[in-house]
C-alpha cells in the first residue's frame, strides 16, 4: 500500500494540531461531532428532493464510543459517508471553510485564538490522537474505503469492509505525558461534558458507550 503526502499546507497544520500549541484540546470532539451532523443533514437535504430517498429520523444518529483497553475513542455516523475521492480530497487538503479562515489569519497570529473562533475541522483529531483511522461508505456505493494516517509524514487509503452507510472514525488516543493529560479522553464523565458543552445545539441523537477495562 502506497502512503502518499500530505500537502505542504495541510502538513503546516497538522504539524501544529500533532504538537498540540493549543490548551483546549477538548474541541476535536466538537469538530468531529459537527462534521458527522453535516453529513448526516446532507441525506435529509438530499431527501427533500430526490423521491427515491426517505428521511427515516429514528435511522439516523451520531454515537461516541470509548474503549479504556484498547486506548480508542470512535465516532461514528449514518450520515452520507465519503467515496474514495472524497476520503482523499476532503482529508488529504484544507479546502473547506473552517480550516480556510484559519490558514488566512495564522501568518499574523501565533494561532490560539483562531482555533477557539474557526474550529479547524478534522485535523484537530490529532491534538488527541497519534493515529486516526476513517472508515467510510458514501450513499449509493457498494465498496467501503479505509483512510488511515498517524500524523505528518502521510496518509493510505484502502478498500475494506463496513456494512452500513456512513462513517467511523477511530481515534488511537496518545498516552499521557508529563505535561499532558488524555486519559480524560476515555472517560465517559468527561466526553458526556464536552458533549454537553459544545454540541447541545445538534439535532441528531448523540449516542454514548464506554467499555471501562
Ligand atoms: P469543514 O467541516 O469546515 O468542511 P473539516 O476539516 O471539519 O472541514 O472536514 C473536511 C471535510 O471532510 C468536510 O467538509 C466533509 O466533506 C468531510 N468529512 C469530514 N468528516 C466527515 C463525516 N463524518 N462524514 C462525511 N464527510 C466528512
Ligand atoms: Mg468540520
Amino acid at each position: 500500500m502506497t502512503k502518499k503526502e500530505f500537502k505542504a499546507e495541510s502538513k503546516r497544520l497538522l504539524d501544529m494540531m500533532i504538537h498540540s500549541i493549543y490548551s483546549q484540546k477538548e474541541i476535536f470532539l466538537r469538530e468531529l461531532i459537527s462534521n458527522a451532523s453535516d453529513a448526516i443533514d446532507k441525506i435529509y437535504y438530499k431527501a427533500l428532493t430526490d423521491e427515491s430517498l426517505s428521511f427515516e429520523k429514528d435511522r439516523y444518529f451520531i454515537k461516541v464510543t470509548a474503549d479504556k483497553e484498547k486506548r480508542t475513542l470512535t465516532i461514528t455516523d449514518t450520515g452520507i459517508g465519503m467515496t474514495q475521492e472524497e476520503l482523499e480530497n476532503n482529508l488529504g487538503t484544507i479546502a473547506k471553510s473552517g480550516s480556510l479562515a484559519f490558514k488566512a489569519e495564522n501568518e499574523a497570529k501565533d494561532g490560539h485564538d483562531i482555533i477557539g473562533q474557526f474550529g479547524v475541522g478534522f485535523y484537530s483529531a490529532f491534538m488527541v490522537a497519534d493515529e486516526v483511522t476513517v472508515t467510510s461508505k458514501a450513499l449509493g456505493s457498494d465498496t467501503a474505503y479505509r483512510w488511515n494516517s498517524k500524523g505528518a509524514d502521510g496518509y493510505t487509503i484502502e478498500p475494506c469492509k463496513k456494512a452500513e452507510v456512513g462513517t467511523e472514525i477511530v481515534l488511537k488516543i496518545k498516552e499521557n505525558t508529563e505535561e499532558d493529560q488524555y486519559d480524560e479522553y476515555l472517560e465517559e464523565y468527561r466526553l458526556k461534558a464536552i458533549v454537553k458543552k459544545y454540541s447541545d445545539f445538534i439535532r441528531y441523537p448523540i449516542k454514548m458507550d464506554v467499555t471501562e477495562s
